[in-house]
């Protein structure tokens, strides 16, 4: 499991990312998804990322450091937020297209979907982005607390058939009110960071 975790530093571009061979897994997803709290669940921090109390606010990738060197997690901002102008989106957007496209350190991706809901243009376009990149993804759907005993199936049905779900990924269903066995998760983040 992560046994030990701790923020490295922020990043706006590439003149702040870290020039070493440790491989990456970012992290992605829709603000108020719940990324913010799964990472902290994921790595037993409370405040390891910030909870949003301002969505869509930060524009800055988040480098942790996991287990002494194992891997990092780079937490991205969250995007979709409706506030966010059109000069803070194509700024986020080509900050992420320049770390997707061009980082050699990253391994893949986790990104979350709220089970809730069906996947806006925003997911797709991204789940789309990761796909052609070849990036493996292991995608989160959090809020499992918040679905009734029938809903859970057909919402990832729904999920997966709106994103083009690519079998070789995996989707992973959690509730970060009740954490639940994150094995799951850890091995699948050590199965990307050590391909
Ligand atoms: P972020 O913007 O993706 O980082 O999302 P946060 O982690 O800040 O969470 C956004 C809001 O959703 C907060 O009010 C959280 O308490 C709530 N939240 C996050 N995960 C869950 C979950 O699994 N279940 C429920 N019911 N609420 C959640």
């Amino acid at each position: 499991m992560i046994k030990q975790a701790q923020f490295i530093k922020s990043a706006a571009g590439r003149e702040g990312w870290i020039d070493d061979q440790i491989n990456e897994i970012c992290f992605l997803g829709r603000s108020n998804v719940g990324k913010s709290s799964f990472i902290n669940n994921l790595t037993n921090k409370k405040k390891l990322a910030k909870v949003s109390s301002t969505p869509g606010k930060t524009k800055l990738l988040n480098f942790f450091d996991i287990n002494n060197g194992q891997f990092r997690i780079v937490d991205a901002p969250g995007y979709g937020f409706s506030k966010t102008t059109l000069a803070e989106k194509q700024q986020f957007a080509r900050m992420m297209e320049d770390y997707l496209m061009n980082r050699s350190n990253l391994k893949g991706a986790v990104m979350l979907v709220d089970l809730r809901r069906k996947p806006n243009a925003d997911d797709q376009q991204l789940y789309n982005f990761l796909k052609q990149l070849n990036l493996p993804v292991i995608l989160i759907g959090t809020k499992l607390d918040k679905l009734k005993k029938n809903e859970i199936n057909k919402n990832e049905k729904l999920i997966k058939n709106t994103l083009n779900y690519d079998q070789s990924d995996k989707f992973i269903k959690i509730s970060n009110l009740n954490k639940g066995d994150l094995m799951p998760v850890y091995q699948g983040l050590i199965a990307l960071a050590e391909r």
